[in-house]
């Protein structure tokens, strides 16, 4: 028997034991061993490296072994990993909070500290449906959302996911019926293909402000909260929209008393070129979820934040209190991380870094539009997309990178990447050149080969 320190990857027991996500447990698509990780390469078990071009699900964005984040994690490691939050406070989740309270809109001033994304969106729709019990609408009980949109895998964040990517007609009654409004068409003006940034993202198509009119006024009385990834809409699809939209929706919310709920989970601390996407469009929710980026992808951390109001409704509800509180709720050693983390976002290279990554690679991806299975070229931030016409096959094409020396996982009919801030030129032009050599080998459709169609992106 091996031990359970042995360096060597025990494939067959991960195949027979361990699940991955979204996989199946009796046909596991083929896993990779990886052992360590140095900036943005990744050491394989075989001693090969590769190039991390997801920054691990938009989490690493520092990069890997971070010196600064790693001592500040020692040290709390030894002072205090782990205490309850229940009638106890800690420096770590004052600190954190501090930041996060400095860093966003002034409207955010309270914050829940949650485990993982998922919860973050659960709590904000508890938040929101308790708000509207303590201000006398209690028949304000359903959640708004667009088509195409991701928000995590718990039952109530599924409810809100796109409605015709798998997970609802799966569950069926167990997954609540939401009201859905059409994916924003109105595109972000920023790819290869458009070059007049300006018109796109102050003006709204028709069709989406008609939708979006006709929600509001259609539900707005059974309507708690309209929740929606700003800007770039992730897992469902990597669709960039229109600023124009959200600047709309803020106003329609604040017509028809819905509370505004936007998920920066991916799109938070820089990614598409804002500190937080919705400064593309100048508006304040009246509720946040942050997660992945927020410790740097060091551990499992993400958080509510909610502005007075939201805090005082839930107060006037007739429990009195916000009714969430789970076990490691504010874990110090997280906490640190994140602060670590947003320490190193508060140095403001970000910027300069993700106007750089976004230059190049509109630059380097550009041509991919005239390969025969290329529907669509985009980049928005840190962020570069090549849509193929057809679903590719994930496993096949992840081995395809590893070859080039590079990790990327495609899902559905995307090729993408995110990588992190601190990548170099050389660095994300072998990503670039993999991306396009992938793309244009693919020939035929592929046919897909698991059940990833709607996943973390
Ligand atoms: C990843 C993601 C989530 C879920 O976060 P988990 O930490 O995976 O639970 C929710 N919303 C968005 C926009 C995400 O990208």
């Amino acid at each position: 028997m091996p031990s359970v320190t042995d360096p060597a990857i025990d494939y067959a027991f991960d195949r027979q034991h361990i699940w991955h996500p979204y996989t199946s447990m009796t046909q596991p698509i083929a896993t990779q061993g990886v052992v360590s990780g140095q900036g943005c390469q990744l050491t394989l078990d075989d001693g090969r490296n590769v190039i991390d071009g997801t920054s691990s699900w938009w989490a690493c964005v520092h990069g890997y072994g971070h010196p600064e984040i790693i001592t500040a994690m020692q040290q709390q490691l030894h002072q205090l990993s782990h205490v309850m939050f229940g009638g106890i406070t800690h420096k770590p989740a004052i600190d954190l909070s501090k930041a996060l309270v400095n860093m966003t809109c002034p409207a955010l001033t309270k914050v829940f500290l949650a485990d993982s994304g998922s919860i973050a969106v659960e709590v904000a729709l508890k938040m929101a449906l308790q708000y509207w019990q303590g201000r006398n609408k209690p028949a304000k009980q359903k959640i708004m959302t667009v088509k195409r949109g991701y928000h995590g895998d718990t039952f109530a964040a599924m409810s809100v996911c796109d409605p015709d990517g798998g997970m609802h007609t799966m569950f069926g009654d167990n997954v609540t019926k939401q009201v859905f409004i059409p994916a924003p068409q109105t595109p972000f003006g920023f790819s290869p293909l458009q070059t007049s940034a300006e018109d796109a993202n102050n003006t709204l198509d028709k069709a989406d402000l008609d939708a979006l009119i006709h929600a509001f006024a259609t539900h707005h009385q059974q309507v708690a909260a309209i929740i929606i990834e700003p800007i770039m809409q992730g897992a469902g699809g990597m669709r960039f929209y229109s600023p124009a939209y959200l600047t709309k929706l803020r106003q329609l919310c604040d017509d028809y008393d819905v509370l505004l709920i936007l998920d920066e989970i991916a799109t938070g601390f820089g990614r598409t070129g804002k500190l937080f996407a919705y400064e593309h469009a100048n508006i304040q929710p009246d509720l946040l979820c942050l997660g992945k980026a927020l410790t740097g992808g060091y551990i499992s951390l993400a958080a509510t934040m909610c502005s007075d109001e939201v805090a005082k409704g839930i107060s006037d509800s007739p429990a009195g209190v916000f009714m969430h509180g789970p076990t490691f709720m504010a874990n110090p050693l997280a906490c640190t991380a994140a602060t670590a983390s947003l320490q190193l976002i508060n140095q403001q290279l970000w910027p300069t870094q993700i106007a750089s990554i976004e230059t190049q690679m509109i630059a380097e991806l550009a041509e991919a539009i005239a390969f025969e299975q290329v529907k669509d070229v985009r980049v928005l931030g840190g962020v570069g997309v090549i849509e193929m016409h057809h679903t590719v096959n994930t496993a096949e094409l992840q081995q395809a990178f590893i070859a080039q020396g590079v990790w990327i996982r495609p899902f559905s009919n995307l090729i993408y990447i995110m990588p992190p801030y601190i990548i170099s030129t050389d660095e994300l032009t072998q990503l670039t050149t993999a991306m396009k050599q992938v793309a244009a080998s693919i020939t035929a459709p592929q046919i897909h080969s698991d059940a990833e169609f709607i996943s973390h992106g």
